[in-house]
């Protein structure tokens, strides 16, 4: 069997199933991020993620944009877990030609989100190779009690999407806000039950919360935010790298959280977690018909 034929996310859970992790691991493969104990009160939050040349990102964007993605997309990952970041490392894969020049601006574009969120740039690694890579891993913390994972979505909750979906090819997944403010606020003031980051596409990130969780859920058309970059409503749900995030809450706290949100980013109550175990994702079109979607997203083969 080759990997084309097992899947990304088959890949993964092969993997998943092999390791064997101690207690000092509250949550392994399977999020945003790792979760480890740490100090009283307190987890640390560690996550990675590789930007590979041709693939996310070509050098005709300039290094600048591609190290401020780089350190955001994992910055976005913290911030689903409900934690902030504080060190990361960062590993290069470079061709020997490549003018110095890319790289300056690479690390002035890592530079400028690891200034804005206060993280260290505390090492990394360098190899040469034949297509520029960019593997950023980046340690967080979070509060135990602000912790949110994917899977513990709950009946009745209220499903909410930050921002607007699709469109990001355009620009805006090289430029982007990770929704670290957002999120803080949200885990601070709120009983966030499950909460991931849209890098894969809407619904295919809002099924993680639902297999994760053993939970169906059921959203609106009408109420999906959809932004005027996307080219039309299929792909901005389904095409990925919108980094926005996916919450729920109680249906209870929901008012007091449109009511309380004091973000531009806008906030919307995009549809419901419902007890069915079959983790079923349902849409309720502009004419009132209900269809049930693949949940299915972009996977790397
Ligand atoms: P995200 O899109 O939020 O960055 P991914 O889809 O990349 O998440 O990863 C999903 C989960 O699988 C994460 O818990 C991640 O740590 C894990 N994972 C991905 N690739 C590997 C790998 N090669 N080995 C071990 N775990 C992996
Ligand atoms: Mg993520």
């Amino acid at each position: 069997m080759i990997l084309k034929d097992l899947g990304e996310f088959n890949f993964i859970d092969r993997i998943r199933r092999t390791v064997k992790v101690s207690k000092g691991v509250v949550k392994g493969i399977g999020d945003d991020a790792a979760v480890l104990k740490y100090k009283l009160g307190r987890y640390a939050l560690f996550t990675s993620d590789m930007l590979m040349e041709g693939r996310h990102f070509y050098r005709s964007s300039g290094g600048y944009l591609i190290g401020k993605k780089a350190l955001s997309v994992n910055v976005s990952d913290i911030a689903a877990m409900g934690g902030s970041p504080s060190a990361c490392l960062v590993s290069l894969g470079v061709p020997r030609s490549l003018d110095v020049r890319f790289t300056d601006s690479l690390y002035r574009g890592i530079m400028s989100v690891a200034r804005q969120y206060k993280i260290d740039l505390a090492g990394g690694d360098t190899v040469g190779s034949r297509k520029i890579v960019i593997n950023i891993a980046l340690l967080g913390e979070v509060e135990q009690n602000n912790l949110v994972l994917r899977s513990t979505a709950k009946r009745g909750d209220v499903v909410f999407v930050t921002g607007r979906i699709g469109g990001s090819l355009k620009k805006k997944h090289l430029d982007f806000t990770p929704r670290l403010k957002e999120s803080r606020f949200l885990v601070k003031n709120f009983k966030v039950n499950s909460m991931i980051d849209v890098s894969d596409g809407l619904i295919a990130d809002l099924g993680h919360i639902l297999n994760a969780s053993r939970k169906s859920g059921m959203i609106y058309e009408k109420n999906i935010p959809i932004s005027k970059d996307a080219k039309n409503f299929n792909n901005a749900v389904r095409d990925g790298e919108d980094f926005e995030l996916v919450f729920t809450i109680a249906r209870s706290q929901s008012r007091r959280l449109i009511k309380t949100w004091p973000f531009k980013t806008r906030l919307s109550m995009i549809g419901e977690i419902s007890s069915a175990r079959n983790g079923e994702l349902g849409i309720v079109r502009k004419n009132g018909k209900i269809e049930y979607l693949n949940k299915k997203g972009f996977s790397h083969f």
